[in-house]
């Protein structure tokens, strides 16, 4: 007999959905090997039994089926099924996307087999005490009599030689092996206060349907332990917990947090550093319910979980968990479809949440549950202080009054952290007098200058204006570019430290778990005393010496072109600043900036997020910016720029007279950094304030992007993009 299957297949085919045929029906789920263009190549079986569109004689053979393996389950692939469509990504490519390396290949994997946990047999439950030259292994012993079973690495953290005594008991029969226990979970270190507790209460009273929430609170406020809490409830029921953070957070020191916490429960880290085989075999533990917690960054969100009782965002306001290229998707929002998906309560935690979820808080679309104090009773809010820069001579940088601090602070013993705002800015024009900046008149963006054309143009609608020679506002006619190195920070401290510890953390540095341990060490062992950083230092980390934060040049992206550079400027500044003061000390922070009046100053100063969302939240609506409407975004590439505006202008031509009415549909223009890896790039947005009409227009344009056959030619669809 001859069975036709769909397959889905990483090829750049359509929707990467591919017919060929086995001798009996294979379940939908079945990895496969298959021929394609001459080569054997894994997919994963999408349908079977369903008649060809194509003439039955060209269709190939399955190669091999992995019917032993068990199969990827239905709620997964309705998960992918719904993330292809929605960003407009072929199925095929997204499904290997969301496969761990060993199940992409074309080879059989083992199937992990279930925990096993360690007992005393009828024999040892007879004896009253272990005997006497047990006395130093007693705690392992004690710990086996008042359970009904504990796993290998829950009896290590008692005593790390716990493995070796196994063995010995097991030989002598006083012990004994099996395959499931209640996870025995330890009680918090702390008893919640009333907020947490009233938080973590209403999170459990959602247990088994679907509920959002949004859990807002200032570093600090014990966001953390309340997760905690509610997992606890999860996984004491023996159903399963997925959490979500971005990648810079997931560190050993979380890890140790969770552990200390959990031992007990069979846990899968899932991040891009795990290695391939292990990470193959996490993935598979998940699926078959043999690990209970899933934690993870944003690719974790693809983990099939068949008992999935609860999801937690840590940061949910994090841009990593965006992915920007291939399959781009929001690990926030699938978490939230899969929690609709799994009928479970879903919580989104952050000090900064996203305006996204601000947004759906208000509309009452989630629930919101507020922390309102630091957790620690003694931890106080640090003192911000905005420093007007735009009139100092900066020595690098640094502001006479910045250096001052420093020195003074590590006279006094303390460490100091200098933060460099990690996004680059575009070249933009402003008015060192009072501070006016040129935004479009369209759009929430600022203009961008493009000096030889003596223009300042939107990148986002492309409107455009001659230069001003003299500002709109107060007539001062000199007008600053503004732009400044920060390169030579380090050295600048040197000089001024020379006995000091000095260590830089960006994105390199930090690139390996090691590299970061290490660092973590030498903080630790009190050897780093000024602390440069180009992103936020992993939260959770309590650096008792760090009671002082200097941001150099804050405002560098409140020029950028980017309408959400206030937003993200906002949650930098908040979580720089919460690194001061953690302990029981009061920190500072000093902010440099030239422009002392915008609004996001003040409401770090205050500390107070609500003054900024609500604000920010206003002017969206009046540009009908997300989240107040919804955009994508359509990517070309090209040898020069032109090429991929006349590419995307050429579309926009042929669709614009069948576009829905209430999508706006603006004219190509240049990215902000048009130059990458030798290609130019260009973009293009629709907008509309109904999603639905969106991707509906979307669906006028593929066509004409899969037509393409203009080899110089690139593009790619961003649905609800992050970044311009
Ligand atoms: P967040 O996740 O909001 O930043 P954490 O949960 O990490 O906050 O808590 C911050 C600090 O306060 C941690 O050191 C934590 O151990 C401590 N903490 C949390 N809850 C309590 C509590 N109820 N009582 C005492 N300390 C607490
Ligand atoms: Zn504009």
């Amino acid at each position: 007999m001859t069975i036709y299957h769909h397959i889905a297949l990483n090829v750049p085919l359509a929707d990467g959905l591919l017919t060929y045929a086995h001798h009996e029906t294979l379940a939908a789920g079945t990895r496969v090997v298959v021929p394609f263009r001459g080569r054997p190549q894994a997919g994963i079986v999408w349908a079977g039994g369903i008649t060809p569109d194509i003439e039955p004689t060209k269709i190939q053979n399955i190669q091999t089926a992995f019917t032993d393996e068990a199969p990827l389950p239905q709620d997964w692939r309705a998960l992918l099924a719904f993330a292809a469509r929605y960003y407009h990504y072929p199925l095929g490519q997204a499904v290997s996307a969301a496969l761990p390396q060993g199940l992409r290949e074309t080879k059989p994997v083992e199937m992990p087999q279930p925990p096993q946990y360690y007992s005393l047999s009828e024999t040892g439950r007879l004896q009253a005490a272990p005997p006497a030259r047990f006395h130093k292994k007693a705690a392992v012993w004690a710990a086996l009599q008042h359970s009904d079973g504990l796993s290998l690495p829950a009896l290590k953290q008692i005593n790390r030689q716990a493995d070796k005594l196994l063995e010995e008991w097991a030989a002598q029969g006083w012990i004994a092996l099996k395959n499931a226990a209640a996870p025995v979970l330890r009680p918090s270190e702390y008893c919640l206060n009333a907020e947490q507790q009233a938080a973590s209460q209403a999170v459990q009273a959602a247990f088994g349907q679907f509920q959002p929430f949004l859990l807002y609170g200032v570093t600090g406020s014990g966001k953390t332990e309340v997760y905690f809490d509610a997992m606890a409830e999860v996984l004491a029921a023996g159903r399963q917990v997925l959490f979500l953070l971005p990648e810079i957070n997931l560190t050993p020191q979380l890890l140790k947090r969770v552990e200390a916490r959990f031992a007990d429960v069979p846990t899968a880290v899932l991040h891009s550093q795990t290695a391939a085989g292990r990470r193959t075999q996490d993935y598979l533990r998940a699926m078959l319910g043999q690990a209970k917690l899933v934690i993870g960054t944003r690719l974790s969100v693809f983990t099939p979980m068949p008992d999935l009782g609860l999801i937690v965002v840590d940061e949910e306001h994090d841009s990593s968990f965006k992915q920007d290229n291939e399959l781009r998707y929001q690990a926030r929002d699938l978490a939230v479809w899969r929690a609709k998906q799994a009928g479970c309560p879903i919580v989104l935690g952050s000090a900064t949440p996203s305006l996204e979820s601000w947004h759906k808080a208000q509309s009452g679309a989630y629930r919101m549950l507020e922390l309102r104090q630091r957790a620690h009773s003694a931890a106080q809010l640090p003192q911000v202080d905005i420093l007007n820069v735009g009139r100092l001579k900066l020595d690098n940088g640094f502001s006479p009054q910045a250096l001052n601090l420093i020195k003074q602070n590590y006279a006094e013993g303390g460490m100091t952290l200098v933060y460099l705002n990690r996004r680059g800015f575009s070249p933009a024009l402003f008015c060192g007098d009072c501070g006016h900046t040129f935004g479009c008149p369209n759009c929430s963006a600022k203009m961008v200058l493009h000096r030889r054309a003596r223009q300042l143009r939107c990148h986002h609608c492309d409107h455009r204006e001659t230069v001003p020679y003299k500002c709109p506002d107060c007539g001062n006619q000199d007008l600053t570019a503004v732009g400044q190195g920060t390169q030579r920070v380090e050295e600048t401290l040197r000089l001024l430290l020379p006995e000091a510890g000095i260590a830089r953390i960006d994105r390199d540095s930090t690139a390996h778990k090691n590299d970061w341990a290490d660092l973590y060490r030498r903080i630790h062992a009190g050897e780093i005393d000024v602390l440069v950083g180009t992103q936020m230092i992993a939260k959770g980390h309590d650096f008792a010496r760090l009671n002082l934060v200097v941001v150099l040049n804050a405002d560098g992206s409140l020029y950028s072109a980017d309408f959400r550079a206030p937003e993200r400027l906002f949650a930098e500044l908040m979580q720089v600043s919460g690194r001061a003061g953690r302990a029981d000390k009061a920190g500072r922070v000093l902010i440099q900036t030239q422009l002392p009046d915008h609004p996001v100053f003040a409401a770090v100063k205050a500390q107070d997020y609500r003054q900024f969302a609500d604000r920010e939240l206003e002017e969206r609506k009046m540009f009908g910016m997300p989240p107040a409407g919804f955009q994508t975004a359509i990517r070309a590439d090209a040898p020069n720029v032109a090429q991929a505006v006349d590419f995307l202008n050429g579309i926009k031509a042929a669709v614009e007279p069948q576009l829905p009415e209430d999508v706006t549909h603006f004219g190509a223009t240049p990215m902000l950094m048009v130059r990458l890896a030798e290609r130019e790039r260009a973009q293009m947005f629709l907008e509309s304030p109904s999603r639905k009409s969106l991707h509906r227009a979307l669906g006028l344009w593929l066509p004409y992007l899969q037509g393409n056959r203009d080899a110089k030619i690139r593009w790619s669809v961003d649905v609800d993009p992050q970044e311009m």
